[in-house]
C-alpha cells in the first residue's frame, strides 16, 4: 500500500480563508480582531515565531501588535501586563511567547490570560471548557491533529486510535477531541514514557497521533552530555521512535512531532557541517514516514503537515476570541 500524503498546506490554507472571511465581516462591523504577543526578553527563537505570526495575521486581515518587555520585568510587573491586555476591548488575543526568564513561572502567567482571550486554548477555563465539549478555545495543536484526521476520515465511530504522548498541550487534548462524541468516538489509547509495549499498541492502531518529539530530545541530550564531559560532539542513534513495522495496515498516521536533529554524520560519527560551518540540520518527525507510506492509507508529512494547520489554527482561535468579545 501506497499512503495518500495528507497535505496540511493545503488545507491550512482553505481553513485560512474562511478566517479571513470571518475578520473581514468583523472588521466591516469596526470590530477589527487583534492579537497581541507578548515577549520577555530577546530570544532568537521566538523571533522566528513572531515574525511567522505577524506575517500570517496580516494576511488573513488580523491585526498584529508585539508587545516586548525587557528581560528584568518582575513576576508582578508582567501579571499588570496581562491583566491590562486583559481589560482592554481592542485586543482579542493574547499569546505568551515562550520561553519566559528563569525567574518567572510560565503556568502562572499563561493562566492569568483572560480564557476569552487565551488563543492558544491551554488555560484551565478552555481546557475545563474541552473536558466537558462546551466549546471555547482548544489547544491549537491538538484541533489542528484532529481535524486533519477527520478530513481524512469521518467515521470514527468504535476505532482504534492511539496517541503517543500525554502532554497538555497536544497527547491529552487530542484524546479529549476525539472522545467528544457520545456514539461516535474511537477507541482512545493514550501510550507516553511509561507505556511498556509502545509496538503492542501501535500495530492495533487504525488511527495513529504521534506527538513524543524524541529524537529531538536524544540530540539535546548528545549536546548536553559531551559539553559537560568536555568530549567531541557523536551523532547518536537518532532512529524514529515509531518504525514500518509499528504501523497496521492501513492506518491512518498523524505526526505531529518536530525534531530538529543533524542530517548525517561523517565517517568519524561528527555532524556533518554546512559551508558556514554549522551544523547541517533537517527536520523530522517521530515516525519514519519513508517506511510508513508503504504500510499506512494515508499519513502526515513532516515538515507540512500538522505544522501549517496548527498556525491556521491559531488564527481561527483569535476569530472565535473576537467574536465572543463582542
Ligand atoms: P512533551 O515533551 O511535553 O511531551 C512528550 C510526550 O512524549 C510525553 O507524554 C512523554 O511521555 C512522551 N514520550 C517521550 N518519550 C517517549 C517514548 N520513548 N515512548 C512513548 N512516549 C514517549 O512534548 P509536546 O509539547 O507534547 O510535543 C510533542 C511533539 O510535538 C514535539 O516533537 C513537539 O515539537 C511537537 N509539537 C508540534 C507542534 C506543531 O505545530 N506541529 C506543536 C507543538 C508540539
Amino acid at each position: 500500500m501506497t499512503a495518500t500524503i495528507i497535505d496540511g498546506e493545503a488545507i491550512a490554507s482553505q481553513i485560512k480563508q474562511q478566517v479571513a472571511t470571518d475578520a473581514a465581516k468583523l472588521s466591516a462591523a469596526g470590530k477589527t480582531p487583534r492579537l497581541t504577543a507578548v515577549q520577555v526578553g530577546e530570544n532568537p527563537a521566538s523571533k522566528i515565531y513572531t515574525n511567522m505570526q505577524a506575517r500570517e495575521c496580516q494576511s488573513v486581515g488580523i491585526e498584529y501588535e508585539l508587545k516586548y518587555l525587557t528581560e528584568e520585568i518582575t513576576q508582578g510587573e508582567l501579571l499588570d501586563e496581562i491583566e491590562a491586555l486583559n481589560n482592554d476591548p481592542s485586543v482579542s488575543g493574547v499569546i505568551l511567547q515562550m520561553p519566559l526568564p528563569g525567574h518567572i513561572n510560565p503556568h502562572e502567567m499563561q493562566i492569568a490570560i483572560s480564557p476569552s482571550k487565551d488563543v492558544e486554548g491551554i488555560g484551565q477555563s478552555n481546557l475545563g471548557h474541552l473536558f466537558h465539549g462546551q466549546g471555547g478555545c482548544a489547544p491549537c495543536t491538538a484541533i489542528a491533529a484532529v481535524e486533519l484526521l477527520r478530513r481524512t476520515c469521518d467515521d470514527l465511530a468504535g476505532k482504534e486510535a492511539v496517541i503517543v504522548g500525554h502532554s497538555e498541550i497536544v497527547g491529552k487534548p487530542i484524546a479529549m477531541l476525539l472522545l467528544q462524541s457520545l456514539r461516535e468516538s474511537p477507541t482512545v489509547t493514550v501510550c507516553h514514557v511509561a507505556t511498556r509495549d509502545l509496538a503492542f499498541h501501535t500495530k492495533r492502531a487504525d488511527i495513529l497521533f504521534v506527538a513524543a518529539g524524541v529524537s529531538q530530545a536524544k540530540w539535546r541530550a548528545a549536546l548536553r552530555q559531551a559539553k559537560a564531559e568536555g568530549k567531541d560532539l557523536l551523532v547518536p542513534d537518532l532512529s524514529p521512535l515509531i518504525s514500518g513495522g509499528m504501523i497496521k495496515d492501513g492506518a491512518i498516521v498523524i505526526d505531529v512531532a518536530i525534531n530538529r536533529i543533524p542530517k548525517g554524520a561523517d565517517e568519524n560519527g561528527h555532524p556533518l557541517k554546512r559551508d558556514n560551518g554549522k551544523t547541517a540540520m533537517r527536520t523530522v518527525g517521530d515516525v519514519d514516514f519513508d517506511a510508513a507510506k508503504e504500510v499506512a492509507s494515508a499519513i502526515t508529512p513532516v515538515p507540512g503537515g500538522v505544522g501549517p494547520v496548527t498556525v491556521a489554527m491559531l488564527l481561527k482561535n483569535t476569530i472565535i476570541c473576537a467574536k465572543v468579545m463582542h
